[in-house]
């Protein structure tokens, strides 16, 4: 591992580091520099916009496309600099994370061209049409259909879990197209059009009185024949290189945000005398060891990427990357509120505003459940392990495929 950058890559930092000095507020980078909530609403909201005008939104993404057409190395110093002056990046997870890279390496020059900039620009939200009642883990036994009638397609079934369906233009679904082919050849991975007749978005309300996620029910539901996305019936190789996206996501820089909160779970132990506690100063002592086994994996990612280079090891740090973090984060959410102690246990977020600020890379709080950003963090920790593919289904994965263990035992078909 080469832990020097390149020195080709210093004039690109400075550039950064100037950019954002000449965009943050006035007095950022004070000691003690704070906002009203009041305040951070309108700088977040107009934000994006600075954001898109510098040309920072997705910024590997090809000139053509809108993207400035960076390097690896140049984002992973765009992220550090980002990281490093507490500027927000904007976080769009389904475009800029998940179908954008997915339409990049798999649409044709159409749908490049028609959709990728409308994505950059936050013209069309997103949402991912993966799972089902039926069909979780078991992705492959989705049963939603998708008939071609024409220059459409008709979409008929329903999905569940759909992130912010209730927001999104258009969703990246996967239907059966061929109900004959064996179950993972009869699939095409579609970009359909959401605010139409035949989409029917119910939200699922959780114990915090949030509804991120929905159910949604497609009847007769269209969609432009040629918005399947690398190819008919070749959806299943497209939505594993979706799925590769979403448990992949910074592997390289995805460290910083539990460094961070790290720090405020530190500084609270600091603030209640958590920290005279030798069991609690144990479980800090093994969440920073964790979060260094995060960095260091993570530069170590970063140097095969630079230079081009397969080894047996990133590739296992792949696979096990999404498994890694995700429990992580749920023992260290339990520390965090174990150090919060009894004060843990009772709502300390602000009631009066709908979504309290979080701190980078933390999660946002709910008015109608005034959760403080830790409490909110601890909460959401518990589906982490969940969304993506579960850490289960990781260890079936990392264990068939990478350690050529035996194939877990299938469930036989019922006999007549
Ligand atoms: C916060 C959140 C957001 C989500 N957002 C989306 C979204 O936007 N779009 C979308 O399509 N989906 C979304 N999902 C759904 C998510 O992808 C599924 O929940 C996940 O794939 C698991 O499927 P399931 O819930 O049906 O559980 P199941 O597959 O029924 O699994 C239940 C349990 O059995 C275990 N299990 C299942 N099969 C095996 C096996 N072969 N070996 C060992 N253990 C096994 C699992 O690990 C799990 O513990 C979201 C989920 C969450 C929690």
């Amino acid at each position: 591992m080469d832990l020097n950058y390149p020195p080709e890559t210093e004039p690109f930092r400075a550039e950064v580091r100037q950019w954002l000095e000449d965009h943050l507020p006035k007095g950022w980078f004070d000691e003690g520099f704070e906002m009203t909530p009041e305040e951070r609403r309108a700088w977040n909201e107009q934000w994006t916009e600075v954001l898109f005008e510098g040309g920072w939104i997705c910024a590997t993404w090809p000139k053509e496309y809108g993207g400035k057409g960076l390097s690896t190395m140049e984002g992973v110093v765009l992220n550090e600099e980002f990281a490093r002056a507490g500027a927000p990046m904007r976080a769009d997870f389904f475009g800029d994370t998940l179908v954008g890279p997915t339409i990049l390496q798999w649409g044709t020059e159409e749908q490049k061209k028609f959709f990728l900039p409308k994505i950059l620009s936050g013209e069309i939200a997103w949402c991912q049409g993966f799972s089902e009642p039926d069909a979780g883990s078991d992705l492959a036994s989705i049963k939603t259909r998708a008939v071609l009638d024409g220059d459409e397609w008709v979409i008929n079934g329903q999905k569940i879990w759909t992130t912010q369906g209730f927001v999104a233009d258009y969703i990246f679904i996967l239907c059966r197209t061929d109900p004959d082919a064996p179950k993972h050849k009869g699939i095409s991975y579609l970009l359909a059009p959401m605010k139409q007749p035949g989409v029917e978005v119910r939200p699922i309300e959780q114990v915090d009185g949030s509804a991120e996620f929905c159910e949604v029910f497609f009847t007769d539901a269209r969609c432009p024949k040629d918005n399947v996305l690398g190819g008919v019936n070749n959806g299943w190789k497209v939505a594993n290189a979706t799925l590769g996206f979403e448990r992949g996501t910074s592997a390289t820089t995805g460290y910083r945000r539990f460094e961070k909160e790290l720090d405020i779970i530190v500084d609270a132990a600091k603030a209640n005398g958590a920290i005279d506690d030798p069991l609690i100063r144990q479980r800090i002592a093994w969440a920073y060891s964790n979060v260094q086994i995060m960095r260091i994996n993570g530069l170590r990612s970063l140097t095969s990427v630079v230079q081009n280079k397969k080894d047996a090891g990133v590739t296992a740090l792949g696979l096990t990357n999404k498994m890694f973090w995700s429990e992580y984060h749920q023992k260290v959410m339990e520390l965090a509120m174990d150090v919060l102690g009894m004060d843990g246990q009772v709502l300390t977020g602000d009631p009066t505003i709908e979504e309290s600020v979080p701190g980078y890379g933390m999660r946002a709080t709910n008015a109608k459940y005034p959760a403080s950003s830790l409490q909110s963090s601890f909460f959401f920790s518990r589906s982490e392990t969940i969304w993506g593919g579960t850490a289960q289904i990781q260890r079936n994965i990392v264990g068939e495929r990478f350690l050529g263990l035996p194939k877990e035992p299938r469930a036989e078909a019922a006999k007549p």
